[in-house]
């Protein structure tokens, strides 16, 4: 074989083909301008799948534009306004068929997104499930570090045919069960920093529309619940809470619940297609404390999903730890 064989000669013609490759890449690209994201003009509503990174409000000034999560028929869903700088504001929409979750953070100028959308709607039997076998849990990112003082318009329950003391009765109970830690599983209850006081009747409405949105006046200085239908774009949704807190401090939380999808006071003898008020509640109240859902614990109480003719009163394992964790 010569040195000039025909295999070198390919590989020389290789190495140069490299290099040249190599010189090319080397050769200063021509610098693309940044490209605007197209939701940063204008005042239309953004839809939150667009935000995949945080959004520099000095560059993108989205200031008080709403965030819409588009619901998986279309429809728009939940939705809050871009809070104030130091400011989070979430939105949890429980539905018959899963739950929609979304928060929007103003961290000094850099707005981000997180969201949470049902998956297939789960089909497991609630009875079989073990509540105190799993413990994880999620937190939203804020907790009450004073009382979570809260009112309730009674005369509202009267829009779901419900009594305004049976009502209450459920929403407190949901209140206590979530703060005191209720549960089934041996552990201490009472121990939790966390309280809730019920402050009377109010004639104020949750801050939260019939198409389970946070409206443009939450927060309003007072955490209230209250009853209203939803809309048929909100069709299947059970209740709707939006919270707020700043530097890990939770200030307000407001729940509205659906008068329209069948929510009782107790199960009728042969029940089918109703949902236990003071389980949603306690549901509802595990996010106004900070709790955030956790879908590993089919019969916890901050599982994403709610099951007709189900209790879900008392905290499963990952619940307690969750607010064991924070009170
Ligand atoms: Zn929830």
């Amino acid at each position: 074989m010569t040195a000039s064989s025909p295999t070198r000669i390919v590989a020389l013609a290789l190495a140069g083909a490299l290099v040249a490759a190599s010189l090319a890449e080397a050769a200063p690209a021509a610098a693309a301008p940044p490209r605007p994201n197209t939701f940063c003009a204008g005042t239309a509503d953004i839809n939150a799948a667009l935000i995949t990174s945080a959004v520099n409000l000095g560059s993108c000034a989205i200031q008080s534009r709403r965030i819409v999560l588009m619901r998986s028929d279309g429809k728009s869903g939940p939705a809050v306004d871009v809070p104030p700088p130091g400011r989070t504001i979430g939105n949890e929409t429980l539905t018959t068929s899963g739950e929609y979750s979304l928060r929007v953070t103003n961290n000094d100028g850099m707005v981000s997104v997180t969201t949470e959308v049902p998956g297939a709607v789960r089909t497991l039997a609630p009875a079989t499930d073990a509540a105190c076998g799993e413990g994880a849990y999620n937190l939203e990112g804020g907790r009450w570090t004073r009382t979570l003082k809260w009112f309730y318009n009674s005369a509202s329950a009267g829009r779901a045919g419900l009594s305004a003391s049976a009502t209450l009765a459920d929403i407190r109970a949901g209140n206590t069960n979530m703060s005191t830690g209720q549960n089934n599983c041996g552990y201490a209850t009472g121990t939790f920093s966390s309280t809730g006081a019920y402050q009377g009747t109010t004639s104020r409405y949750a801050n939260i529309n019939s198409s389970a949105q946070c409206t443009g006046n939450f927060p309003d200085g007072q955490n209230t619940d209250s009853w209203g239908p939803f809309d048929s774009s909100a069709a299947g949704t059970l209740a709707v809470t939006c919270y707020t807190y700043s530097g890990g401090a939770m200030t307000e939380s407001d729940t509205y619940f659906g008068s329209n999808v069948g929510m009782v006071d107790s199960f009728p003898a042969s029940c089918s297609g109703k949902y236990d008020l003071q389980s949603v509640s306690t549901h509802e109240w595990g996010h106004a404390f900070g709790l955030a859902h956790e879908t590993s614990g089919t019969a916890e109480v901050m599982y994403p999903y709610s099951y007709p003719c189900a209790l879900r009163r008392h905290l499963g394992k990952g619940d307690y730890n969750g607010m064991n964790s924070m009170y």
